[in-house]
């Protein structure tokens, strides 16, 4: 800062919308008298992709109850709201025109999750000349350095590994130097569905009422962005860190329990299933059925990720609390192990994954997939009835649990052959959970094999009878999991034949895969010209808008 100029700030902090964290590292050694906190909303982070209108309600009610949270501590808290006249509509030019007031001496931000987002800020600091701190995200319990560390020594880094590393290092379900119960992954015991009576009685998930600013943002959600994806009807997301920890004991003593063992079933109940099978799309959750479409949709799962992408929970505390239901006999290991391998293990694994790759992961196409993403995945209306159920349900609550997003959407579109990029872009769209650093290597790299074996050991492909194994989704389909070519020809199931077909040469070179490769060497000539025309005529059918 030159002597002519003299700052009226001394520094201004930046917090971003996935950073209302009160003890983020950005606050060290925050003066009140000196420093001040800037924050803005951009239309530019709401559009740059298209975004469940639910989604940008979220961030928005979230980021406005955290400036008020800041402000309660007498701090000084810039904040540019999406409406106010003159919005530059971008993080960088709101940022810019900021300093330009503001006159601090520097700039303080903690590592930003998003590539693109960390690429901007500095393009600002150096627009305006000012120095750019960044500092370590306390967030997470592994630094950028470590995962570089662990990965540099490796040629494949596997979740499983990273995983045991992390269970060691912070101590978590550990006796001595050894995992808890003598194993370190329960998964086998993670995979049961539900019988024919359904997943019985489970207590409602904890929804917070909206209060006077969430109503605000709805109502100008509705108006601004009303051509984008997805319902606000009954949102009831929780938006401030009391609301969460509210979320995480109600999902700690309610659901955990049972969260291991039916990890990856789904379910569609009658009536509030069909109903919400039925209305499809924007607006569909209402009425009598709206319960049992909640009760379906979240089953046993925590429906956390939210509030901890945004910041509102640390991945430690969510640790903690089910690795003390553990130790106090309220849940069984098996469900607190798996829990836990989803935060200390795919969340900060995947983390890693994103930071040491981009950005030319997300350009990733191993498999040289170039189909469009069929129109019905942004309105459900397709005769295949677990698409029209996961995506009727992904944009009635912008929620999917992850057997959903991996073996229905993200496996029809993995065996149709869909660019990856366009994936990526759905995904990015459609869920309130959505960020950049999570949600592109689930996607690019677990769901669609485009990283070409870096995060999984071999695609996760599976006919339509997977479906029927997991679910009651196929019950009343059109069609029959169990054919791949003929008038009720299961599209999952041609298109699964046609993939190992497509790639077979590429596969075989996976010992993974040698089972299914096995299968398909049953085939003879003639069927396996009969699936691929089949195939043809499928990616054909949907090119032209079909479903
Ligand atoms: P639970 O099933 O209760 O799991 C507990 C927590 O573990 C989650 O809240 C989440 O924080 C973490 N977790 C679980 N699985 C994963 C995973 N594979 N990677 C990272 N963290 C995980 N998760 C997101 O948070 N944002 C995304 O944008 C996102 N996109 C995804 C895209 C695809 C194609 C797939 C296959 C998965 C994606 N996931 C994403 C991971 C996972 O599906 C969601 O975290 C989970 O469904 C959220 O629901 P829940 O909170 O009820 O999770
Ligand atoms: Fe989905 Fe095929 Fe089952 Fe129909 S039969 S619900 S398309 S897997």
């Amino acid at each position: 800062m030159s002597s002519e100029r003299p700052g009226l700030v001394r520094n201004l902090v930046v917090v971003l919308g996935d950073q209302l964290d009160a003890e983020s590292a950005a606050f060290d050694g925050f003066d009140p008298a000196r420093d001040a906190v800037w924050m803005a909303e951009v239309a530019g982070e709401s559009t740059h992709v298209w975004s469940h209108r639910a989604r940008i309600a979220l961030f928005l009610s979230a980021m406005r109850h955290f400036r008020d949270r800041l402000r309660a501590r007498g701090w000084r808290v810039e904040y540019r709201e999406l409406e106010e006249a003159g919005n530059a509509g971008s993080l960088g030019g709101e940022l810019t025109r900021a300093v330009g007031g503001l006159r601090p001496e520097r700039l303080v931000v903690v590592e930003p999750g998003e590539w693109r987002v960390e690429r901007e800020l500095e393009a600002a600091a150096a627009a305006t000349g000012l120095a750019l701190e960044v500092r370590t995200d306390r967030h997470f319990l592994g630094t950028r350095a470590e995962f570089a560390a662990h990965a540099g020594e490796r040629k494949q880094l596997r979740m499983e590994y990273f995983y045991r590393e992390m269970r060691r290092r912070h101590g978590v379900l550990m006796d001595g130097g050894k995992p808890l119960g003598g194993e370190w992954n329960y998964d086998a015991a993670n995979r049961d569905r539900f019988g024919s009576g359904g997943p019985g009685a489970i207590p409602e998930v904890a929804g917070f009422e909206p209060d006077a600013v969430t109503r605000g943002v709805l109502g100008m959600v509705a108006v601004r962005f009303g051509g984008h994806p997805g319902s606000l009807e009954g949102f009831d997301w929780p938006v401030t860190r009391e609301q969460a920890l509210v979320a995480l004991g109600d999902f700690i003593e309610h659901r955990l329990p049972s969260f291991g063992r039916y990890q990856d079933a789904m379910w569609a109940g009658e009536g509030g299933g069909l109903e919400l099978e039925l209305g499809l799309g924007a607006g569909v959750a209402s009425g009598p059925g709206r319960g049992g479409v909640r009760r379906d949709a979240y089953l046993h799962h925590s429906r956390l990720s939210a509030a901890l992408n945004l910041k509102l929970l640390n991945p430690r505390e969510v640790v903690a609390a089910a690795e003390r239901a553990y130790r106090e006999g309220q849940a069984s290991l098996e469900s607190v192990e798996g829990f836990v391998r989803q935060i200390l293990g795919w969340r900060e694994y995947v983390r890693g994954i994103y930071q040491h790759h981009m950005p030319e992961y997300a350009g990733r196409n191993a498999l040289g997939a170039e189909e469009p993403l069929p129109g019905f995945y942004w309105t459900g209306r397709t005769d295949m009835r677990c698409l029209r159920l996961v995506i009727g349900q992904t944009l009635a609550f912008g929620y999917a649990h992850h057997i959903q997003r991996l073996m229905v959407t993200g496996l029809f579109a993995l065996l149709l052959g869909v660019r990856p990029a366009e994936v990526h872009g759905w995904y990015l769209a459609v869920y309130v959970d959505a960020v950049e650093w999570v949600e592109l290597p689930n996607t690019v790299g677990m769901s669609q094999y485009a990283d070409g074996g870096l995060m999984a050991s071999k695609p996760y492909v599976a006919s339509g009878k997977y479906i029927q194994r997991m679910s009651n989704y196929c019950d009343g389909c059109v069609h029959d999991p169990g054919q791949a070519t003929g008038k009720r020809a299961c599209p999952f199931t041609t298109l699964y034949w046609d993939f190992l077909l497509r790639h077979e040469a590429l596969l075989r070179r996976n010992p993974r895969m040698a089972m299914q490769l096995r299968n398909l060497g049953r085939l003879d000539a003639g069927r396996r010209e009969e699936v691929r025309r089949c195939g043809d005529a499928l990616r054909a059918g949907y090119r032209a808008g079909g479903g």
